[in-house]
């Protein structure tokens, strides 16, 4: 990677008591594959790629400018992908989490950013390389989530890293009486 520039994401960062009681969950599967470590978990939001450093304040302006409410993410659905890729998804996608995927995106093309149109499909990776295996499993994790984040993704040699630049709040309205937090 250029020192000048940044491979960037929008995600939701998995809490860490979530991500630790899915990563338990995960491996009492006895699965094969490479996991994503916990501290890796994330939902992504938009995907910008390599990017000025220089740019990431003006991305902290127009992310810092929107609105969009607080939601519930019910992880119920495992799913696996064409290239190994073994997921955690919700059956149901909440419309708040799309209100806020449109109006990043929808700022982000503002900015002149360029974003590949592939629908966005909410999931959160947990293992590559999985092979076909009947897996029976019923998952079921609840996220309140209440903020996104911009993360720079980092290879080092151990790995891969998601270094958080910036979290934004969402609005908690919606969240109900258990919103406190
Ligand atoms: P690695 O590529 O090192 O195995 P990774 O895929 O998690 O790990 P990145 O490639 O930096 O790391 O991607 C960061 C996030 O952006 C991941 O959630 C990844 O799925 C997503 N992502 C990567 N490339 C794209 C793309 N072209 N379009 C949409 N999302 C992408
Ligand atoms: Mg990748």
């Amino acid at each position: 990677m250029k020192n000048d520039a940044l491979r960037l994401f929008f995600a939701l960062g998995c809490p860490l008591e979530l991500a630790e009681a899915i990563s338990t969950w995960r491996s009492s599967l006895h699965l094969h594959g490479r996991p994503v470590a916990a501290a890796n978990l994330h939902l992504t939001l938009a995907f910008l790629g390599q990017q000025p450093r220089a740019r990431v304040a003006e991305l902290q302006g127009l992310a810092g400018g929107l609105r969009a409410k607080a939601f519930e993410l019910h992880l119920d659905r495992l799913g696996r992908h064409r290239n190994g890729l073994l997921y955690l998804a919700p059956s149901h996608t909440p419309e708040a989490l799309l209100e806020l995927v449109e109006r990043l995106c929808s700022n982000l093309s503002s900015a002149a950013i360029q974003l590949d149109n592939r629908p966005f499909r909410a999931h959160l990776s947990l293992l590559r390389h999985c092979p076909m295996q009947a897996i029976d499993a019923d998952p079921c994790f609840d996220w309140p989530v209440t903020r996104f984040s911009l993360f720079a993704s980092e290879q080092s040699t151990r790995g891969t890293h998601y270094r958080q630049l910036h979290t934004w709040p969402l609005l908690r309205n919606d969240l109900g009486a258990s919103g406190t937090t």
